[in-house]
């Protein structure tokens, strides 16, 4: 189908998610809103709305705000892969947090994508999840080495089924010679993100939770008792606010816009590919990474008909075809045989990326904070946002999280909400990763 980008150029492929092909939000009722809450909450993806359902069933009253309709936001355009990954390594979170804090935000990981399944299965919440487990690629040797020791750690430590792939049995996961090993593990796996997004609105509203979608928070200011929440139908008085905007986070709190940075996180749908291929290609249909900077990630539709592949976009304004154009062409490295294959969707989203680099739970007077999930929020958001309630909530029966800090990311120097950084950040993760599969390359031809 021909779809018209609004410009000269006809795009042979749409620019909206294929997840939405088979997953429409409709226009919620447009509700009063009401002068006083207990809690009014910023944001209405996973996070928002996962803390509305917690606080409504506690019997708050909750109103939720979100700028867009919801549905429009990184909640329903990601990839759909049931990660709960930290970016940083185990070693890493020693050196700043300390061994103990390092461990219970690793052991924090295997809760959250338990308790994502746990969810699942007692809403009845249709998203088409499957543990499928996450092949990860190595480009070079060296990766390969790091791959095999991280997958150590993760069976020996936290129990995970977790193993490393030799180059010669790449092939049992993934029709590919581009990769030099890898490693798997089986606790990872993948859904269909609009559905996910669509049953946990379902759920907050048969909460209690009132939503107010196209409602933008334009300030909140402090007030005797609690917070003056300054909207775009008008003021409301909340004793509480939470913050669940994450990557698209704007004017309204300049101060948590200085210390999250939007990066766009772009994803191509090809159009169906036949049996056949998707046997060759994605033996064991599981959710695929690779170790490379600028963080591929890639995975079959649900159906299992055409490949999703997506990685950072690199560009900061418009919707230009050249960021399309470079996944294609990474696509056609890892399967050579796709290097001209016909695109259905090429979309994007925003991920917020800081810097301190794991999702984070902090408060500020009274305003709690639940984001900050730096591309890896289809298990983080929706548990931060829940534990970020139960905070609110007070309950004492909860352990709490280790991502519950008590200070923000640090502020990004020369930043206020624009990034002007990013291209050359891109250009420079882009020069590292070709260096790496050179340096990988070479290491094939020693004898
Ligand atoms: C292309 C792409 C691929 C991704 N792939 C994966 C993946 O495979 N696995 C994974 O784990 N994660 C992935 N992510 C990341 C994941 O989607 C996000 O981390 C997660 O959805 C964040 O949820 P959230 O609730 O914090 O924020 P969002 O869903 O982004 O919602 C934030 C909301 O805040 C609202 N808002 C902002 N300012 C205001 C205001 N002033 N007033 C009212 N409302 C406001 C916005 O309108 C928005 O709806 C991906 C993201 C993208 C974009």
């Amino acid at each position: 189908m021909m779809h018209s980008t609004g410009t000269a150029t006809v795009r042979p492929f749409k620019s909206t998610p294929y997840w939405w092909e088979d997953c429409a939000f409709a226009p919620l009722p447009v509700m009063p809103l009401a002068a006083r809450c207990d809690v009014a909450i910023v944001g209405g993806g996973y996070a928002g709305l996962s803390a509305a359902i917690e606080l409504a069933r506690a019997g708050l009253n909750v109103q939720l705000f979100d700028r867009q309709p919801i549905g429009q936001a990184a909640s329903s355009r990601n990839g759909g892969m049931a990660s709960g990954s930290i970016r940083p390594s185990r070693k890493q979170l020693i050196h700043r947090f300390g061994e103990a804090r390092a461990n219970a935000i690793l052991m924090e990981g295997k809760a959250a994508r338990d308790d994502l399944q746990t969810f699942l299965d007692e809403e009845k919440v249709e998203c088409d999840f499957f543990l499928s487990g996450l092949f990860d690629g190595a480009i070079n040797d060296r990766e390969c080495e790091e791959l095999s020791r991280y997958a150590e750690l993760l069976q020996r430590f936290l129990g995970i089924e977790a193993f490393s792939v030799s180059r010669a049995e790449v092939p049992r996961y993934i029709g590919t010679d581009f990769y030099a090993g890898g490693f798997v593990r089986m606790d990872i796996g993948g859904l269909h993100p609009a559905k996910l997004l669509d049953g946990i609105l379902r759920i907050a509203r048969a909460s209690g939770a009132t939503i107010h979608e196209n409602t933008a928070v334009l300030a909140t200011s402090a007030d005797v008792g609690g917070v003056r929440v300054a909207t775009s139908r008008g003021e409301v008085f909340a004793k509480k606010v939470l913050v669940c905007t994450d990557a698209y986070t704007d004017g309204f709190d300049p101060w948590l816009r200085r210390r999250i940075v939007p990066v766009r996180s772009r994803i191509v749908a090809t159009e169906p590919l036949g049996d056949g291929v998707m046997d060759r290609l994605m033996p064991k249909r599981m959710m695929y990474g690779d170790t490379r900077q600028l963080s591929y990630y890639y995975r079959p539709s649900p159906d299992g008909s055409r490949i999703l592949f997506g990685g950072r976009d690199g560009t900061t304004e418009g919707d230009p075809l050249s960021p399309t154009t470079h996944l294609r062409s990474e696509l056609g490295r890892i399967f050579p045989d796709l290097q001209n294959v016909a695109l259905s969707h090429s979309w994007f989203g925003q991920v917020a990326m800081h810097r301190d680099m794991i999702p984070r739970l902090f408060t500020a007077g009274d305003t709690v904070y639940a984001t900050g999930f730096c591309g890896s929020g289809v298990v983080w958001a929706r548990w931060l946002g829940k534990k970020a309630a139960l905070k609110l909530i007070g309950r004492t029966d909860d352990a709490g999280s280790a991502f519950d800090f008590d200070r923000a990311p640090k502020a990004v120097p020369f930043y206020r909400g624009r990034p002007w950084f990013i291209p050359a950040v891109y250009s420079l993760y882009e020069w590292r990763d070709k260096r790496a599969i050179r340096l990988g390359k070479q290491s094939d031809r020693r004898p």
